[in-house]
């Protein structure tokens, strides 16, 4: 039986913590689009557009862009199509100041509540583990993101243990958060995640 998702989910975590592959496996999974910012600025950088040109010293430095790019890029991709299923939204809002225009947006499409999918983890294993994912894509030939490297992954942990780490704190007293342990094993966050998510999964019509 098919099953979907009932609400928008927000991923939040630091680099490292698995949040960009989960979010990929619940949208694949359950029917939803993934949305994925810093995706969808890579694009805006391999494309050559005033978007991308603005924003890739920024990001190559592991620093977040600018808000109002953000909030840009968002409503472009509401604007661009009608999006009548659950979004995975991976990236974004990623600072106290993106939740404002995020809600804007979000109650302008009539999106409902997001539930709030938090992996937490140390910036020990969070370094640990992008340093490997380095190593492990060198070992395999395949191309290493312009912003995986030792000196710049310090400066993406930084910013979002500053910038980032307290949306935890504020997402804490809405009616739908979860707090995943990110620590553990692949299959295990998995199995976390599937089970905290089980109220905010029905059958597909
Ligand atoms: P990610 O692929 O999520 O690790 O994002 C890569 C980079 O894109 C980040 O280090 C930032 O430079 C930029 N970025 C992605 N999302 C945002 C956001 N919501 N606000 C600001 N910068 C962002």
């Amino acid at each position: 039986m098919n099953m979907k998702l009932t609400h928008d989910v927000i991923v939040l975590g630091p680099p490292g913590s698995g949040k960009g592959t989960q979010a990929r496996l619940l949208a694949k999974e359950f029917g939803a689009r993934h949305y994925e910012q810093g995706q969808l600025l890579r694009d805006e950088i391999a494309s050559g557009s005033d978007i991308g040109q603005k924003v890739q010293a920024l990001m190559n430095s592991g620093k977040l862009v600018p808000g109002e790019i953000i909030e840009q890029v968002l409503e472009e991709y509401f604007k661009k199509q009608e999006i009548n299923t659950p979004v995975v939204f991976d990236g974004v809002p990623r600072t106290m100041d993106q939740i404002s225009f995020f809600e804007r947006v979000m109650n302008h499409h009539n999106r409902g509540e997001q539930v709030i999918l938090c992996f937490e983890l140390s910036d020990e294993i969070s370094e640990r583990r992008l340093l490997g994912r380095v190593a492990d894509y060198e070992g395999q030939g395949k191309e290493v993101r312009a912003d995986d490297n030792s000196e710049v992954i310090k400066t993406r942990i930084k910013e979002y243990q500053t910038l980032t780490a307290p949306l935890l704190e504020h997402y804490k007293s809405y009616p739908h958060f979860i707090s995943i342990d990110a620590s553990m094993t692949i299959p295990e966050v998995d199995a976390a995640v599937r089970t905290a998510l089980k109220p905010y999964i029905i059958a597909a019509k």
